[in-house]
């Protein structure tokens, strides 16, 4: 009785059982494709301290 573990693959949701050499991703494609996201800068925080210099100007918005 042997249970195949099966998850999604990150990248296009197809399924992938543990035994894939990608795992967890269903092919080497979708395994690059993912660091490529991070090389990217894909998932950096978005930097707001310049941003929030901006908030000075709040005098220009004062209701007449
Ligand atoms: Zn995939």
């Amino acid at each position: 009785m042997s249970k195949a573990i099966v998850v999604k693959c990150p990248i296009c949701r197809s399924l992938v059982k543990r035994d894939n050499d990608s795992f967890p991703f269903c092919s080497d494609r979708c395994k690059t494709n993912d660091l490529g996201k991070w090389a990217s800068g894909g998932y950096s925080i978005p930097d707001n301290n310049e941003n929030f210099d901006d908030y000075d100007d709040n005098e220009h918005k004062v209701i007449h």
